[in-house]
């Protein structure tokens, strides 16, 4: 075996993959994305190894057209050939699958039969890998779901106190979400410290344009703040986060609302948007030491949210060995880094600010040297880990 694997991410309206080479060490051969599919105007971007990437504007029609283009550019470098497995990125498994899982037209139909928990993603996903079976016949191929990695979770933190058959009719509990990237940092976090994992309480903090905490025992998750859909939890980019329910109802009935246009509304224009017009936290911080009050406010909504979490999840953990830092502003910003961790020296949290203000690559430390427990910052690597599995599932 080469261990050479595909990544594939199909989205509704792009198409993104890696090729990875898994030989002792991770290479990625050439890393790409057809983008705006369906549109009038696409954009198609491919690199090979270290080469220049290659980016061109081109009219792709439908998800039919972007394998095209993306085999045509792996074609280049030979890489369409010789793949030990295609890793398919699933958003949402739902009850039924808690691991890496070969696919077969079974599997197929289970995640389209589970599109009604993520009406966005799963049809998406199912069509990728519909096509890519036909165009890599022959290659295995596994789907990782974002959820697998949150099947841990005790019944405790998964149920919703809400009518029984919410749940056993209609599936009404907590999935979930980034569980690759739970797993994947947790893992690097435990590598870094030099410990095991099986003997670490950790919080994981997933800050992108979508944000989600995780509590780890041992390295199992064992909550997270995501819940049914990723709506629920810390404050994102656009969505809401957690958020009396009563709300939806509230401004149903006196702005007129329908409930579609409550969704999209908490989903799309809420978060750091909804509070100051703006999701980039690299402007909102730009404003906010300007002085810009709404700036301001929404930077320290988002904050104050991670720290109860880090909070909630510390209890449930029974204490915490390490709080780790993902995503593009847990990788990116000190300055959320420092406001999160103000006012935790009393779960032994101690950020050092010349480590946190440090612009360095890889995993490392940022906390005080001899502080009780360690704050990292650990760059995910989402692709890498659905390589692994892919492998791992491929081999067994
Ligand atoms: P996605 O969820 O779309 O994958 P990312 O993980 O790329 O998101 O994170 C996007 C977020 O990271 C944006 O809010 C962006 O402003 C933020 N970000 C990126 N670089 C920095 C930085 N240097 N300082 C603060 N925030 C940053």
């Amino acid at each position: 075996m080469s261990g050479r694997v595909l990544v594939l991410n199909a989205g509704s309206s792009s198409l993104k993959y890696q090729c990875i080479a898994l030989d002792g060490q991770a290479r990625r051969l050439a890393v790409g994305s057809v983008e705006r599919i369906g549109e009038d105007s696409g954009r198609v971007t491919h690199q090979a190894g270290d080469a220049e990437p290659v980016v061109e504007e081109r009219v792709v029609d439908d998800h039919d057209g972007a394998f095209d283009n993306v085999i045509e550019a792996l074609h280049g470098t030979g890489l369409d050939e010789g793949l030990d497995g295609i890793g398919h990125r699933v958003v949402h498994g739902g009850e039924r699958y808690s691991e890496p899982t070969l696919i077969d037209e079974h599997v197929l139909a289970g995640i389209r039969e589970l599109a009604p928990l993520a009406p966005l993603h799963n049809p998406a996903n199912a069509l990728g890998i519909e096509i890519a079976l036909e165009v890599f016949d022959g290659v295995p191929q596994v789907a990782v779901f974002d959820t697998a990695f949150h099947r841990t979770m005790p019944a405790a933190a998964y149920r919703y106190a809400v009518p029984e058959a919410w749940y056993t009719r209609h599936g009404v509990r907590r999935y979930g979400a980034h569980g690759t990237s739970h797993a994947f940092v947790a893992s690097a976090a435990a590598k870094h410290l030099g410990r095991e994992l099986a003997e670490l309480r950790l919080v994981t903090l997933h800050l992108g344009n979508g944000a989600s905490a995780a509590a780890i025992a041992g390295g199992r998750c064992v909550d997270t703040s995501m819940g049914l859909t990723p709506l629920e939890g810390l404050v994102m980019g656009t969505r809401s986060g957690d958020l009396d329910p009563s709300v939806v109802f509230h401004v149903q009935r006196q702005a007129g609302l329908s409930p579609e246009q409550v969704e999209r509304a908490l989903n799309r224009e809420s978060g750091l948007k909804g509070l100051c017009d703006e999701n980039d936290v690299r402007q909102i911080e730009r404003r906010a030491a300007g002085g810009d009050e709404d700036a301001e406010l929404a930077l320290s909504v988002f904050c104050h949210r991670i720290r109860k979490y880090v909070g909630a999840y510390a209890a449930v953990l029974g204490g915490l060995d390490a709080l780790v830092f993902t995503a593009g502003i847990g990788e990116h910003s000190p300055v959320v880094r420092e406001r999160v961790c103000e006012g935790l020296g009393f779960l032994g949290l101690a950020v050092d600010p010349g480590a946190n203000d440090a612009k360095a690559g890889g995993a490392r430390t940022i906390s005080l040297a001899g502080s009780p427990a360690a704050v990292l910052v650990v760059p995910t690597d989402e692709e890498l880990e659905i390589a692994r599995q892919t492998l791992a599932c491929v081999q067994t």
